[in-house]
């Protein structure tokens, strides 16, 4: 059984066609929240993740397209860009992302936008401590949890029944084996405005079987995504930070 799971795609179609490419086929696809928000293509990503995607949870920027979230603790581009997209989004889009809840359980993994514990305030998980306190300690039986919002392709482990965890970064991609005995929380990076110094879209592949996750790094067209935030009249910014990485 292989998966992939994807997060953040933020409205960049270009992103989202590239990383599925790549990916190929797997048995299931699974979405970690942020369809929508920043990205001049927020129905077409919301329609490809209706249609492929087995599961998705909200994400913050989904959430505060829909009215679920207040946007005033957005920065100025976030809110702005927030607006559009709730302007934009069809019924039948608007209605599919009120749907999503922020957690979510699948196959033997759980799936989470930004933390397991308080899921609606969108804490960020990035530091061990905070693994250990948002996420680790809400997982039960689970042993491996998949979740994204900070863009940053990274994972986090600890012994079972231990206390200390670790974090290792996943920024080049790469493979995780997954080891009897631990637990993972795995941030699979976004697909659509990575904000860990590298521009390829990012984007996990989960082997049941091999007990392996694959982190992705997937070059795809930023000028055409960043054509399309222009034409579309959204704030600068969101365009000129997807070459960055930033
Ligand atoms: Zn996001």
């Amino acid at each position: 059984m292989r998966c992939a799971i994807i997060s953040d795609i933020h409205g960049n179609l270009d992103a989202l066609g590239a990383v599925l490419d790549a990916v190929g086929d797997v048995d299931a696809l699974y979405c970690a929240g942020d369809v929508v928000g920043y990205g001049a293509e927020p129905n077409e990503c919301c329609e490809v993740i209706r249609e492929r995607a087995a599961r998705a949870v909200l994400g913050n920027h989904d959430a505060a397209a829909v009215g679920l979230l207040d946007r005033s603790w957005f920065n100025p581009s976030a809110r702005a860009a927030a607006q559009w997209t709730s302007d934009m989004l069809t019924e039948q889009n608007r209605r599919f992302l009120s749907g999503l809840a922020p957690v979510a359980s699948a196959e033997d993994f759980m799936i989470f936008h930004g933390t397991i514990a308080e899921p609606m305030n969108f804490h960020y998980i990035a530091s061990p401590w905070e693994a250990r306190a948002l996420a680790f300690s809400e997982m039960g039986s689970a042993k491996l949890a998949f979740f994204g919002h900070t863009h940053i392709a990274e994972y986090y482990a600890q012994e079972e029944g231990g206390i200390w965890v670790d974090r290792l970064s996943m920024t080049d991609g790469g493979m995780i084996e997954l080891k009897p005995g631990f637990r993972y929380v795995i941030n699979v990076g976004s697909v659509g405005q990575p904000r860990d110094g590298n521009a390829k879209a990012s984007a996990g592949i989960y082997d049941r079987d091999a007990a392996t996750v694959q982190i992705l790094r997937v070059e795809y067209n930023i000028a055409s995504a960043q054509r399309k935030i222009e034409k579309a009249g959204l704030p600068e910014i969101l365009a000129r930070r997807l070459a960055l990485g930033m």
